[in-house]
């Protein structure tokens, strides 16, 4: 399965994408057993901003649009 944070370069890694938080760690992997076995999305460990691993259109996005907020 791909991990579509691994084709960003390894500095934007560590830069939230909601606020600019520096993630010594990277984000933490949002994980839901039962809706889906992997990452539904990521989330900031230092400003708990949350965004989307899938892109536009992707059949999994929808079922984490709850979690992250927007569409
Ligand atoms: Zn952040």
């Amino acid at each position: 399965m791909e991990d579509l944070i691994e084709e960003l370069p390894t500095e934007a890694k560590h830069v939230c994408p909601v606020n600019r938080c520096r993630m010594p760690m990277g984000p933490q992997a949002a994980i839901f057993p039962g809706v889906y076995e992997g990452i539904l999305y990521w989330q900031c460990p230092v400003c708990a901003g949350t965004w989307h691993r899938w892109p536009p259109h992707h059949p999994l996005r929808k079922f984490a649009v709850p979690f992250v907020g927007r569409e």
